[in-house]
């Protein structure tokens, strides 16, 4: 961001000693230049003070007041030492105690003026504050102004970062130079970067901290997508296998219904992509139920053609299970091989698969994710398939390695993302959306109920067991495992449910199951000698019933609603109407909005947006699994439609200018971003 001179180390500070630099370390804080992108997480606006008169309990706030008494030192009974004091403003009294602190007494003198800062406690007409900041009235350190928040460690108090930013915001000062090409600097009246760091950290008004922030925020986001265009640009350029194409009727016709028109144009894009002699890199979307499996056979149909094979990668064992099955009714027509390899598999079994691979007698090899890792060969792959994962680009591309080198890529999700969104996390994938679902499924009515309902809902399923139709309810854990108490376990509810409803055949399915039991469970379930299933949310994503009728979320509240439409769309497959019940102890009006989203729209895309703005897309993606950059800045559900311009312009960008050559600064950028996107990816 700035010109030479600032990588020195932090030692040059005043007020930095060894341990202060082993502590700034562990915030990653090793130079001048880290310290003024050591943004702040939040601000708090000590601008104006209160009259004490109208302090009210719990707030925190600052006042300016006289101190009234000289302050009494003494000891609490367990021997902390303690001072109190009494201070007034025209308005008021309050009453101050300092815990720890033996000092002030010394530094509050009585008749002075101080500001202080803190929480306030108004109880029986009494009001006071508990070790407060403060200083001298007028001293602007720590009241009259708009004060940083940081990120805290161990060691490191606001008052010593303030001091650091300080310094090395005056050591950069006429040192900056502008990475944005002026042009956007103009249309999007960004102010200057040496004005928006100094203001990122010392705003005068929030208006300051929204423009700062808005340059800086830009500045990230149009160097992460000038990165992942080249990137994409990189891949786009890759050589692929370069099949011969077929006609696509050959496989339609034999399918046991027609395909929608959007399975249609993926397969033809896809096809397209196969034939051209670049390596695919395609990302197909499309919410529960929309037929992706018939896509990704397809893709295998025509490697199969060409006498190439096809890897097929599911996140669980029951639905690589699926894809076998699938797979292998759609494909065993044309006389096409179809294998199973899992980790739950024998040694036996497993070696007799590898050998049928690396004999190229299999030509479509089903698995879990985790077969990547083993030593299998597949001689003559020319297509990996990747189901039902978050995120597969660039990164867990590199991460395969010589693999794929020349194979071409579908990557298969229901997670709807937002379009930004998608850019981001596949921002280096093609992508074909199944836009439609096959004809004849119906609306799943979906209700949200309470522990009173219970009785009713218990009743509910029995009907629908008696009518024919089969249940899941999902339970959020497993069994007791102590720290999560409080949650439905599936392990005792099936016990607890088959008491209470001996009639029905239930069944249990969790990921602590071996594979081959799983497995039998699943046959049972699908078979229809089950009526119910309980089940963890192992079924989440995927599994394909037809005669399901019903889904039962227990403690709903507890998901993700993009994770429930998931699961919601495990019924409705088949003819008949099919309902979703979602269960919630949380009687918050908060808890009961959220998931009545569910209850009014069965767009995938809606509620992604709708869980997007309530959870973050870091719970929207799952814990730290999500596969989003660390921005140091910007934050991708609030930024939303910087984002959009910011992918807008590096677009415009490159395509007047490929490798950046006006931009330098800018172009160093955006190689950082590229070096910090491959080293995450291979570790
Ligand atoms: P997803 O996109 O969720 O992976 P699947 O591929 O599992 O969806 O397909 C869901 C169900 O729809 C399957 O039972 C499949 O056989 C069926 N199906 C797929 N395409 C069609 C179609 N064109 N017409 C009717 N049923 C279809
Ligand atoms: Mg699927």
């Amino acid at each position: 961001m700035t010109a030479g001179g600032l990588s020195g180390g932090l030692a040059s500070l005043r007020g930095v000693g060894k341990i202060h630099q082993a502590q700034l370390a562990k915030l990653g804080l090793v130079t001048l230049e880290d310290l003024i992108g050591f943004f702040p997480r939040d601000y708090e606006d000590r601008r104006e003070a209160k009259p004490i008169f109208q302090l009210i309990d719990g707030e925190t706030t600052c006042i300016r007041a006289t101190v009234a008494v000289a302050s009494s030192g003494g000891r609490l009974p367990g021997g902390r030492p303690m001072v109190r004091t009494r201070v007034f403003d025209t308005t008021g009294m309050l009453n101050i105690t300092f815990f720890n602190n033996p000092y002030v007494k010394n530094k509050l003198i009585p008749g002075k003026e101080y500001d202080f800062c803190g929480r306030v406690e108004a109880r029986g007409g009494y009001k006071s504050m508990v070790n407060p900041e403060f200083e001298p009235a007028g001293g602007n350190k720590i009241s009259g102004r708009i004060l940083p928040v940081y990120r805290r460690t161990e060691g490191v108090s606001r008052n010593l970062l303030m001091q650091l930013t300080r310094q090395a915001l005056d050591a950069a000062r006429g040192h900056y130079l502008e990475p944005l090409p002026p042009a956007l600097v103009e249309k999007y009246r960004l102010p200057p970067p040496e004005w928006a760091y100094e203001h990122v950290h010392y705003p005068e008004t929030p208006e300051d901290i929204h423009q700062a922030r808005r340059r800086l925020i830009f500045e990230e986001l149009l160097s992460f997508c000038c990165a992942l265009q080249f990137l994409r640009a990189g891949e786009a350029g890759e050589t692929g296998q370069r099949l011969s194409i077929h006609d696509p009727e050959e496989f339609f016709a034999v399918l046991p219904f027609s395909p929608t028109a959007a399975q249609k144009r993926a397969v033809a894009e896809a096809w397209a992509d196969m034939c051209s002699g670049r390596r695919m890199n395609r990302l197909l979307q499309g919410d529960v139920g929309s037929g992706k499996t018939l896509v990704a056979a397809a893709c295998a149909f025509l490697a199969a053609q060409n006498g190439k094979q096809t890897v097929i990668m599911a996140p669980t064992e029951l639905l690589a299970n699926q894809h076998a099955r699938t797979v292998c009714e759609l494909l065993s027509p044309h006389g096409i091989s179809v294998g199973l390899l899992t980790g739950g598999m024998t040694a036996a079994e497993k070696r007799k698969i590898k050998a049928g691979a690396a004999a190229g007698e299999l030509q479509v090899l089903c698995g879990t994710h985790a077969l990547l890792q083993e030593d299998v060969s597949l001689p003559t792959a020319a297509l990996f398939v990747v189901d039902e994962q978050h995120r597969f680009g660039v990164r867990q591309r590199a991460a395969l390695g010589q693999k794929t080198a020349d194979a071409h890529l579908l990557v298969m999700s229901a997670t709807p993302i937002p379009r930004t969104l998608t850019l981001i996390l596949y921002g280096d994938l093609d992508i074909s959306v199944l836009d439609e679902l096959p004809p004849g499924r119906q609306q799943i009515l979906t209700y949200v109920i309470g522990e009173e309902k219970r009785a009713r809902m218990y009743s509910f399923l029995e009907k629908q067991a008696r009518e024919g139709g089969q249940a899941y309810i999902v339970c959020p854990r497993i069994g007791d495992d102590g720290a999560e108490s409080g949650k439905k376990a599936a392990l005792d509810y099936a016990a607890e449910l088959q008491r209470k409803l001996p009639a029905l055949r239930i069944g249990l399915l969790h990921g602590r199951m071996k594979g081959t039991e799983k497995e039998r469970v699943m046959a049972a379930f699908s078979e229809g000698i089950l009526d119910v299933l309980v089940s963890t949310t192992v079924i989440e994503v995927g599994v394909d019933v037809p005669n399901a009728t019903l889904m039962v979320v227990e403690d709903a509240d507890l998901f993700g609603l993009s994770q429930l439409h998931q699961l919601r769309g495990r019924v409705g497959r088949g003819s008949r109407q099919s309902y979703c019940i979602l269960m919630s102890e949380d009687p918050s009006e908060a808890a009961k909005q959220r998931l009545s989203t569910l209850a009014r729209t069965s767009d995938g895309f809606e509620i992604a947006r709708a869980d997007l703005q309530l959870r973050g897309p870091g719970d929207f993606f799952g814990d730290r699994q999500h596969g989003l950059p660390a921005f140091h800045i910007a934050d991708l559900a609030g930024d939303m439609r910087v984002l959009q311009a910011a992918q807008d312009e590096a677009k415009d960008l490159l395509t007047r200018d490929p490798r950046l050559a006006a931009c330098p600064l800018l172009r160093k950028r955006v190689d950082e971003v590229i070096d910090k996107t491959l080293e995450n990816a291979l570790n």
